[in-house]
């Protein structure tokens, strides 16, 4: 049987081009969303037509109740988890520390962090020799802001992606000796849509010219690197930061 897959907030961007990277070597996939049903059951109908084994299912990671739903599909679909690709994330409109509120703070900090973490620990439960599994990769998508700290941008963002850097150090060890690899990739400035919601569209062609290679990232380069990470190739990289930033 292919090797199962989850990706978290695969309806768009880099989350969608893992899924079709993924789907192209062979890879079963859940594809998570939150609100994107439309884009999400449109990536699905392309990876079916392929031939994939995928399903689309709707949760948000921050919300406990709704990623236990999440992995309860899984088994029941696929009845086994290979690799969980923490993906999902969100940033708010740019603005100084100073200016941010309690309310978006939380928001930030739950969906960024809590929710790596809730998916996390479903995967450990089913991934973990000592629940009785097989092993498997987990991969979270940090991003370079945990290394850069975004200043006058989301300086809330970049410290949930610090966390999440935290989480693969310590998750690396706690379950290396029971299957698991546990790796993040920090991606730079990647070209989706995450840009808008942060209130700047044309984000990427503002700040490339500070990106030492002189671009803004795709999707596809990032999935690349997540892919790597998740198969037999990287069989002894675990605990591992990957930046995939151009240089920066
Ligand atoms: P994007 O195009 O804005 O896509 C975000 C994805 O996350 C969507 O599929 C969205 O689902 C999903 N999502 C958001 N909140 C969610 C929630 N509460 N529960 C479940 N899914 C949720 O962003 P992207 O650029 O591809 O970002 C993907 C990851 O890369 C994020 O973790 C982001 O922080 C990280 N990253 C991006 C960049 C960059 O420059 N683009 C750089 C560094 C790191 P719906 O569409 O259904 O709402």
């Amino acid at each position: 049987m292919s090797r199962v897959m989850l990706i978290t907030g695969a309806s768009r961007g880099i989350g969608a081009a893992t899924a079709r990277l993924a789907a192209a070597q062979g890879y079963a996939l859940c594809l998570n969303y939150h609100h994107r049903q439309d884009a999400a059951e449109q990536l699905l109908a392309e990876l079916k037509d392929a031939g994939t084994h995928a399903i689309a299912v709707a949760a948000d990671v921050a919300e406990e109740a709704q990623v236990d739903r999440l992995f309860a599909t899984i088994d029941t679909e696929f009845g086994q988890l290979d690799v969980l690709v923490n993906n999902a994330g969100m940033l708010e409109r740019q603005m100084r520390l100073d200016e941010m509120d309690a309310a978006r703070l939380m928001r930030v900090l739950a969906v960024n962090v809590m929710g790596s973490f809730l998916c996390a620990r479903q995967a450990v439960k089913r991934m973990s020799t000592r629940y009785g599994g097989h092993g498997g990769a987990i991969i979270n998508v940090s991003s370079i802001a945990a290394k850069l700290g975004a200043p006058n941008e989301y300086i809330d963002y970049a410290a949930a992606k610090g966390a999440i850097d935290s989480m693969t150090l310590g998750l690396a060890k706690e379950v290396a000796a029971e299957g698991i690899r546990v790796n993040a990739v920090r991606p730079g400035v990647i070209r989706t849509e995450i840009h808008a919601s942060g209130g700047e569209p044309g984000r990427v062609e503002r700040v490339q010219s500070s990106v030492p290679m002189g671009r803004g990232g795709e999707a596809e380069e990032v999935a690349e690197a997540i892919l790597w990470l998740a198969s037999e190739k990287a069989s002894y990289a675990s605990g591992a930061l990957l930046d995939i930033s151009g240089g920066r």
